[in-house]
């Protein structure tokens, strides 16, 4: 009777182990693009084109490992009341009314160097779109971790300030909606693209529940995120700026993931991780000068999985910033995407 009962409970704790296994790769990794975000019209010789992210996708179709463990889900634009979650009604207004009047024509919006063209609204609340629909899925449990290659990007725009290329701010439209539609009380922005996010910080500058970390190149456009920059009122000491100068290389930026964010994180201990993903601090990008590799790229992804595994369950959502040389954009997306997907695989 006890022999039964002693192989009875091995026997569980086998089976048992066996569907853990199974449900931890049950859950995949979202990829969240949509053809349309080639639609935002922004001129010849523009850097922020429609082909920065053409091989890209390619590239990801085309890669067996990528393309087997993730799924590419569908989503919806963003409406006007998820978008004044972060932006002012008469920015959004005023987006809309210059956009209507484009007709086929470009132009630059009104409140700074951000081309638009007749589809730029559509993209733009389509880019904000993919981000609500990857953390919905993210927080239903279907996805462990996602990425959204969006365009146009968005940590340059504050509430009522389109610029930068950047229309409106995606990750800071997703903090507030995870807020408040899921009670979230502490998020974490990581920003690694070569420009300091001038517009997230600004958004969660008075604001302790969501913390912004970047690593930026100084001196640079556009001219923000000098180290004193840290929150005020209840936000004082949630933003943590960290400049590198130029050519600084995998080196230095992983040093500043190990020895900023990881201590600020363990005091912080963040319910969910977004991270303003440009690549244009990669080596070879033409507006950027801090000379990471595709490798850098993949140890500070291994950080963030690190943070967010402890912390956050592992719910992590990248969203594309800059990155003006898509070969480099598209073997640094490949290098996360693996670290996502491997971490899935090894629990
Ligand atoms: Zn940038």
């Amino acid at each position: 009777m006890k022999k039964i009962t002693i192989f009875t409970f091995c026997l569980l704790i086998i089976i048992g182990a066996f569907s853990n296994i199974s449900s931890a790769n049950d859950k995949k990794v979202g990829i969240f693009y949509d053809e349309r975000f080639l639609l935002h019209d922004t001129g010849p010789n523009h850097p922020e084109n429609p082909e920065r992210l053409i091989p890209v996708i390619r590239d990801l179709k085309n890669n067996d490992q990528i393309t087997s463990n993730t799924v590419w889900p569908n989503f919806e634009v963003a409406t006007a009341e998820e978008l004044s979650l972060a932006h002012s009604k008469e920015y959004i207004e005023l987006v809309d009314r210059q956009v209507s009047q484009l007709n086929n024509n470009r132009a630059l919006l009104s409140t700074g160097d951000t081309p638009i063209s007749k589809d730029s609204n559509l993209v733009a609340k389509l880019a904000v779109g993919a981000g609500l629909e990857a953390v919905d899925q993210i927080m239903a449990g279907n996805l462990s971790s996602a990425f959204a290659l969006v365009r146009p990007p968005g940590h340059h725009a504050s509430s009522s300030i389109g610029m930068g290329f950047c229309v409106y701010n995606n990750v800071a439209v997703v903090a507030r909606y995870l807020q408040k539609e899921y009670g979230l009380e502490r998020i974490l922005i990581v920003d690694f693209d070569v420009h300091h996010g001038n517009g997230t910080q600004d958004i969660f500058y008075e604001d302790n529940s969501v913390f912004y970390f970047s690593v930026h190149q100084h001196p640079l456009f556009p001219g923000t995120g000098r180290p004193n920059e840290i929150g005020k009122g209840l936000g004082k000491g949630y933003t943590l700026n960290v400049e590198l100068p130029k050519e600084s290389g995998n080196n230095e930026v992983v040093k500043a993931f190990n020895l900023k964010l990881r201590p600020a994180m363990n005091k912080f201990r963040p319910e969910f991780v977004l991270v303003s993903a440009g690549f244009d601090a990669h080596l070879g990008d033409p507006l950027g000068q801090l000379n990471y590799t595709d490798e850098g790229y993949g140890v500070v992804a291994e950080i963030l999985q690190d943070i967010s595994q402890k912390y956050a369950d592992g719910r992590t959502l990248y969203m594309l910033e800059g990155g003006y040389n898509a070969d480099n954009v598209s073997q640094s997306v490949q290098k996360i995407l693996n670290v996502l997907i491997s971490t899935n695989i090894d629990n």
